[in-house]
């Protein structure tokens, strides 16, 4: 049996042990973009949160059956597109294109499976005859309502009153203020199906109760998104698929992770300020991203300036070196024997690596707590630097860290975090940020042989002058007995 794990339910408003309705197995449905523009920082927040979530539950042993909508079918898409001049479903298709390539630069997992609205609608249709057929969605003038007040238990998971509502879908025919549309009835120059009710498209919350019912049934174990969607397109989606369903439960877990906080600032195309995943990933390496993500509880807001994406590379970059002067240490005595003659930093990074795995499980289980985990893996770092400044260390301290590698090794496979070799990381940190700093490698290499020369040649002098050159331009000299070596400086990160 896979381990057993804890997660915060919205619905219940308490965490909760998680029983699966299949031994051994996760159904998760995850509410994705709606492809009218690319994806954000913002968004990307849903899509690392449920990353994680299925990557760890995978490595723990779950069988996980990931679904994630795409959104092609809705206002802004054909508003965008109409401005563009292009026809709706391939302004919708760019953008679902634009998204694989934006989260598999990412390194995230793609679900396994993807439906879209444009071929739901079958489906669909089918839920909103179903609803209609037991008395909780009536049509009018080719739209098709849902009866809020034909389902007592309206507002369970937002604490929404039905007294109180008033929908968007300001149109005529509808019974109640808070009656939300299924079915949209044809307006010129939108995409349009048949329907029995007449030509139309669909609403926006029955797509997500359709496309869940048909991948995943009609009980689904999880079901996650963004803090914004709980009022009205979770709720909505309850009441639609517990009324279609004769009362039959939707959602055991209700997942939502927070949002990303600008201070007093919005993010928005008409402010100017939307941050793209994909110019992101153009200066910055895809792991700091995730680990930007992960450093706070999925649940808590996030804060995000100009400074989140650096720091969170100054922080990774510190897990990088740790673990590489970890690796570079050797020796073949019992770990035992080593502690005893190098003291206590080796007793302490022994012990923080012996018990790292069972804290990263302890951390992840309790509702997901990368935050937890993340902490636990700086403490290593600290403990792995403290340790690696005794002169004894490199030759002999190999025993005392295999637990930390051991240690890192499973936080890779758990969180993404720590995923690439020493090498393949400084090699990913120079193709991103040297374009950034205005620098080529062969530019930078050409200096670093000049220097080479002139510290050949014994000119000191001259030789100094490089490096400082090398340094104002933001790259660090290291001098071996047999060479130099370089990186790029990151900035000093306020977890320091
Ligand atoms: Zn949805």
């Amino acid at each position: 049996m896979p381990a057993p794990f804890r997660i915060y339910n919205t619905l219940s408003r308490k965490v909760e042990d998680f029983q699966p309705l299949q031994p051994g197995k996760v159904g998760l449905y995850v509410c994705g973009m709606t492809v009218y523009a690319d994806c954000h920082v913002g968004h990307a927040r849903a899509m690392v949160t449920f990353d994680v979530f299925v990557r760890y539950l995978r490595y723990r042993g779950w069988e996980v059956n990931f679904v994630r909508n795409f959104t092609d079918v809705d206002d802004k898409i054909i508003q965008r597109a109409n401005e563009a001049g292009i026809d709706a479903q391939a302004w919708a298709d760019r953008f679902i294109e634009n998204f694989h390539r934006d989260i598999d630069d990412l390194g995230l997992t793609r679900p396994d499976l993807e439906p879209r609205v444009s071929t739901s609608i079958d489906d669909i249709l089918a839920m909103i005859g179903a609803l209609v057929e037991r008395g909780h969605a009536y049509p009018a003038d080719g739209s098709v309502w849902f009866s809020v007040e034909s389902f007592p238990s309206y507002g369970k998971l937002s604490g929404q009153k039905v007294d109180e509502l008033r929908s968007p879908d300001a149109d005529s025919g509808k019974r109640h203020p808070g009656d939300f549309a299924l079915w949209k009835a044809a307006k010129p120059g939108e995409p349009r199906w048949e329907s029995r009710w007449g030509p139309g498209r669909p609403g926006w919350h029955i797509e997500c109760s359709a496309m869940a019912n048909t991948a995943l049934g009609e009980t689904i174990d999880i079901h996650g998104g963004g803090l914004d969607l709980v009022f009205p397109h979770h709720e909505n989606e309850i009441a639609q698929s517990e009324c279609a369903h004769g009362g039959h439960t939707y959602v055991r877990y209700w997942m939502h992770n927070g949002m990303l906080n600008l201070g007093d600032k919005k993010m928005g195309k008409s402010l100017g300020n939307v941050v793209n995943i994909g110019d992101l990933l153009k200066e910055w390496p895809a792991e700091c991203v995730r680990l930007y993500y992960l450093q706070n509880h999925y649940r808590s807001p996030l804060p995000y300036d100009e400074n989140a994406i650096p720091d969170a590379l100054a922080m990774l970059a510190r897990l990088y070196e740790a673990r590489e002067s970890a690796e570079a240490m050797g020796g073949e005595e019992a770990a035992g024997a080593v502690i005893q003659s190098l003291g206590a930093d080796a007793q302490k990074v022994h012990e923080l690596g012996t018990t790292f795995v069972s804290r990263l499980h302890g951390a992840m289980d309790d509702d997901f707590n990368t935050a937890q985990a993340l902490g636990n893996a700086f403490e290593l770092a600290r403990a792995i630097n403290r340790f690696a400044n005794h002169k004894k260390a490199k030759q002999r301290g190999g025993p005392v860290v295999k637990p930390a590698l051991e240690g890192f090794a499973a936080f890779a496979k758990a969180t993404g975090v720590l995923a690439l070799g020493a090498d393949a990381f400084q090699d990913e940190v120079k193709a991103k940020r040297l374009p950034a700093m205005g620098l080529t490698k062969a530019g930078v290499e050409a200096q670093i042989a000049d220097r080479h020369a002139a510290r050949q040649a014994k000119d000191w002098a001259r030789a100094d002058e490089i490096r400082g050159a090398l340094e104002a331009q933001g790259i660090v000299v290291m001098d071996h007995a047999d060479g130099s070596n370089w990186r790029v400086r990151l900035k000093d990160s306020r977890d320091e």
